[in-house]
């Protein structure tokens, strides 16, 4: 998002042109997959706590719902654009089809750093939001969820809103939300979980005992520590992180040979995510320049914070010692970057396998929320744990069958479902 001349959108076709070639896919599938069914772009007008006026940017992109509803999340970001809006709706399409849940994909945004505002604002913002849209989501039409720098708190206050508007109570038309108000047990912990079940079977399949495994993760947001905390529970070990720091306006990696956890980070994490460098330094860790994560001397790498930070400038920088890179983050690796991670033989976990956890959950919350039955967390994880695995063997064996890529093979089978829906109902 940050840097002008990087495309998501672009990226998003890219890969997608290379695999309906691949599936011979006739060129009216094609022209309807590229680019997302609807988008809506709006203004959301919020008087300030000083008391002036300020408007807001907002957008919703409904990729496609031939499989289901539209589902995916809303992010509140600075450099948020129209075109990350669709990259990352369109991604969410390939999800919900790679994990086979009956759901399309999504998603939304707004131009804000929710940093700088205060809680009053932030509401006010979100309420607002589905002001501008309630006509066009709901349950059975478009679903969103958290994502980057949005939260379950912003999840309720978008709920209530929708539901004072309707006149109705539809818990499902929104997930991610708090649990005790209509969330699911287990939704916090689900992508960054979900990434690592993917690995797990990466690293079973390799005959890779994880307790001798290192790793490096960018980003230190909800995915991130719930993937840290999953991995070294399995006995991983966790060596660097990397995290935006709010203060420096840059952001910094935190090593420590020795290895850290959750519960040591999170302890001398600020409420933006930002881990604090002085209590860091205290701890033993060494501080490090923001890049410096990808060229740690580990076997896994776990991009989990934005887009295009695996890049034609940044994949040369990786260690030969890495093995597996598992995508965290929507859309970590660029094209080019992929060409390079090819020839050296590492070993790909695509974002929209790896990171499908979060999506999943939300799937459960609704099927909860229809039934107005709540299961236990065990429960809820059991069922995720059984997706990811199942959706990760898919991808994998279509891998050895075709000798594709990682993330060819994800769009094989995501695409290929999709287009299915698509001419099973004869819209092209
Ligand atoms: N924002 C998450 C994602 O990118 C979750 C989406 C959802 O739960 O709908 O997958």
């Amino acid at each position: 998002m940050a840097d002008q001349n990087f495309n998501p959108f672009k990226m998003a076709q890219q890969q997608f042109d290379n695999v309906a070639k691949q599936l011979q896919l006739d060129q009216a599938t094609c022209d309807f997959l590229r680019v997302p069914d609807r988008e809506y772009h709006f203004s959301i007008p919020i008087r300030m706590d000083d008391g002036t006026y300020q408007v807001f940017r907002g957008f919703r992109c409904q990729h496609n719902d031939a499989r289901g509803p539209a589902k995916g999340g809303i992010r509140f970001h600075p450099n948020e654009t129209i075109d990350t809006v669709r990259a990352l709706s369109m991604w969410m399409t390939w999800k919900t089809a790679c994990v086979d849940i009956p759901l399309g994909g999504g998603k939304g945004g707004v131009v804000c750093d929710p940093r700088i505002l205060s809680l009053r604002e932030q509401e006010l913002i979100c309420r607002g939001y589905i002001r501008q849209i309630w006509k066009v989501i709901g349950p059975i039409q478009d679903v969103p969820a958290p994502d980057v720098m949005t939260n379950s708190q912003m999840m309720i206050w978008m709920l209530d809103e929708y539901e004072k508007i309707t006149g109705m109570k539809y818990p499902g038309v929104i997930t991610g939300k708090p649990v005790g108000a209509g969330g699911s047990l287990g939704r916090t912990e689900a992508t960054g979980f979900g990434a690592i079940f993917t690995l797990r079977e990466a690293l079973k399949e390799k005959g890779i005992d994880i307790t001798k495994t290192t790793a490096s993760v960018q980003g230190f947001g909800n995915v991130a520590q719930y993937a840290i905390k999953l991995y070294t529970q399995l006995g991983g070990k966790v060596i660097a992180v990397s995290c935006w720091d709010n203060n420096v306006k840059k952001a910094i990696t935190f090593r420590k040979a020795a290895g850290t956890n959750y519960d040591e980070l999170i302890g001398i994490t600020d409420k933006f995510g930002t881990i604090d460098q002085a209590k860091a330094k205290d701890l033993g860790f060494e501080i490090l320049d923001g890049n410096d994560w990808i060229k740690q001397e580990v076997d896994i790498l776990m991009p989990a914070a934005l887009e295009n930070q695996i890049n034609a400038d940044t994949v040369n920088m990786i260690s030969p010692s890495v093995k597996i890179i598992n995508e965290c983050a929507n859309g970590p690796t660029t094209p080019e970057a992929d060409e390079v991670i090819k020839s050296k033989g590492i070993f790909v976990i695509p974002d929209f396998l790896c990171n499908a956890g979060g999506v999943t959950c939300s799937y459960f919350e609704q099927v909860q929320n229809n039934m107005n039955y709540y299961w236990p967390k065990d429960e809820v994880l059991e069922k995720l744990d059984q997706k990811m695995t199942a959706a990760y063997h898919g991808v994998s064996n279509m891998a050895k069958e075709k000798n594709a890529y990682m993330r060819d093979a994800a769009y094989l089978i995501a695409i290929k479902r999709v287009a299915d829906a698509v001419k099973l109902r004869g819209i092209v």
